[in-house]
């Protein structure tokens, strides 16, 4: 029964990121099956999923093709590495795919079980690269607040979350940061691309305040996700590409929700016209069926990391693991055969976007509804005219996700926005659901504040 699963659950298991007193008094929901863009939980209830999990199911739930790919997998080559002197075929075939599917000049990947081990793994590659080229002493990577990377000592290092910061002794040393484009929030009177500007020239004040010969790379989300989706004013990310060039330092775009076609594009970079060294890349690359990350790597740091480096010294048992790489090739090709980037990019998502921003225009808690494709920041205000925020960021945010939950459906909030981010395989008629239930929670939340 639900009470069996929820008394086990609190008796042997710590969840992410999880209060976990507050969490095993109220019980955990037990979710227990998938389907397209819904789940059903052990009460049999169906919910809307607004979130692909975890930004990850890009393909949508039940896919039979993906489980028939890890099996054969695993009946043909369960596991074997790639450290030393072997290979296989299902990590040459999925290199060989991201090389077509990433942006020119893209031809070389490395491969993790996860985002954070990919940013790990961008840490160590780029301090490489620069020992290589003959520049040991750039070791600083420049991040921004707010910003996410992941959960290990090095990704959680470069993400700009003091309260993880907090818990850990963290960052490590040579991880700076700089403001995030969090124009609604932090713009004051300057227009959006005055403020674009602004915060992007803070990169070059940190370069020349750290001294520019000992900065590596800068790292950024192409849009800030976990930080509330946050899209960038136009005027940003040209002049972060201008100062990274004119200082010559590498340019890291972290692709693990942007990628494999959450804007309409198989990368957020492209959106924004973004040309970096290196991607992260995770999440949609399995649709999130099994764990697999990695690292995308540019001619200009696999040139010199290939002919002139020698051993780099990083790798994973399973780097690359054979069933992973299995999955992660037919879900590139379901991406590919049903043309579902294309789907994000010329209907869904222009009809996605049109149909939130029209349910929320009237809507008085809603201040702006930021987004392009199937990913979507709504900032929740207490007046418009003036952008203020509430007193106590984050407490309106989880009313709303808590009507939300109680209604079937899953949006998350964050501080002071509701993000969506559906399955790419969402169709028109689920999309009205989803706008029509997301309007009515909010609205519920606007009436439980009075307003
Ligand atoms: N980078 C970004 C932008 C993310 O959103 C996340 C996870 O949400 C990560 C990295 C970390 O990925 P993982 O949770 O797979 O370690």
């Amino acid at each position: 029964t639900t009470q069996e699963w929820q008394a086990l659950d609190a008796a042997h298991h710590i969840h992410p990121f999880s209060d976990m007193g507050a969490l095993n008094r109220a019980g955990s929901r037990v979710i227990v099956r998938g389907e397209g863009v819904y789940l059903w939980d052990s009460e049999g209830h169906q919910i809307m999923d607004g979130m692909a999990g975890l930004w990850c199911v890009n393909v949508g739930y039940g896919r039979k093709e993906l489980a028939d790919a890890a099996a054969r997998q695993m009946q043909e080559l369960a596991y074997y590495n790639t450290f030393f002197k072997t290979t296989h075929p299902a990590v040459i075939e999925l290199s060989r795919l991201l090389a077509e599917v990433t942006p020119p000049g893209f031809e070389h990947f490395f491969f993790t079980n996860s985002g954070s081990e990919g940013n790990d793994t961008i840490i160590r590659m780029v301090r490489r690269y620069w020992d290589i080229i003959g520049q040991p002493e750039r070791k600083v990577i420049i991040s921004r607040h707010n910003a996410y990377h992941g959960s290990t000592v090095g990704a959680a290092s470069l993400g700009g979350m003091d309260y993880m910061h907090s818990q850990g002794g963290l960052p490590i040393p040579d991880i700076e940061h700089i403001d995030q484009p969090y124009w609604y929030a932090e713009g004051g009177d300057l227009s959006p691309e005055a403020f674009g500007l602004k915060v992007a020239r803070q990169l070059e004040e940190k370069i020349l305040a750290v001294g520019p010969e000992r900065v590596a790379a800068f790292i950024g989300e192409p849009f800030q996700g976990a930080g509330g989706v946050i899209f960038p004013p136009d005027s940003y990310w040209p002049e972060i590409q201008r100062i990274c060039r004119q200082y010559g330092i590498l340019l890291v775009a972290d692709e693990v929700i942007g990628g494999f076609g959450r804007t309409g594009h198989w990368f957020a970079s492209q959106h924004f016209g973004i040309e970096p060294d290196l991607m992260t890349i995770a999440k949609g690359m399995t649709s999130g069926y099994i764990p697999m990350g990695g690292v995308a790597i540019s001619r200009r740091v696999a040139d010199p990391l290939i002919n002139e480096g020698g051993d780099f010294n990083h790798g994973l048992t399973y780097s690359g693991h054979p069933v992973a790489a299995a999955v992660a090739i037919r879900n590139i090709g379901i991406l590919r055969e049903e043309g579902i980037v294309e789907r994000v990019m010329n209907d869904t998502g222009p009809y996605f976007q049109r149909c939130l921003k029209e349910a929320l225009a009237d809507n008085p808690l809603i201040g702006e509804v930021a987004g392009t494709g199937l990913v979507a920041g709504m900032q929740l205000t207490r007046n418009k005219a003036t952008r203020e925020l509430f007193p106590n960021r984050g407490e309106v945010g989880l009313l709303c996700r808590d009507f939300c939950f109680a209604n079937n459906l899953i949006m998350r909030a964050t501080g002071e926005r509701m993000l969506l981010s559906p399955p790419l395989v969402i169709s028109r008629s689920e999309i009205d659901e989803l706008v029509s239930r997301a309007q009515h929670c909010i609205t519920l939340t606007a009436r439980k504040l009075g307003m």
